[in-house]
């Protein structure tokens, strides 16, 4: 947990998502303003402040994380999807709770904008 983070604050049940799954270690939830027609996050529970943050320790929950991934996508009807994860402003990153978007449901462009 960390303080102001929003994420934080979804999985404590202080600010309102729409779950699509969760457990001890994961919590995924649609995305607020999605860029595509099936658009959710998945997080670790942990806070982590993004991708460039992952320790060893981690490993094994990203690895769970990125599995669980594909699983969701397939059973919310998506066999074709994107995986981005954004480390910094630059990049895009707009919560600093390391996040997976997972992006389907339409053809994607390369390279990404
Ligand atoms: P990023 O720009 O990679 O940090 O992604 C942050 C994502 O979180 C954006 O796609 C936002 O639309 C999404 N987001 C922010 N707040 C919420 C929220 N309360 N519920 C669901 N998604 C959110
Ligand atoms: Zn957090």
């Amino acid at each position: 947990m960390s303080d102001n983070c929003i994420f934080c604050k979804i999985i404590n049940g202080q600010i309102p998502a729409n779950k699509l799954y969760e457990d001890d270690e994961l919590l995924a939830f649609w995305d607020i303003s999605p860029q595509a027609p099936k658009h959710f996050l998945l997080i670790p529970k942990k806070h982590i402040s993004g991708p460039g943050a992952i320790k060893e320790e981690d490993e094994q929950l990203i690895g769970r994380l990125t599995r669980k991934a594909g699983d969701l996508a397939r059973e919310n009807g998506v066999s074709s999807f994107r995986l981005v994860f954004n480390e910094g402003p630059e990049a895009g990153q707009t919560v600093f709770h390391i996040h997976m978007h997972v992006l389907g449901g339409r053809a994607m462009s390369w390279p990404p904008g």
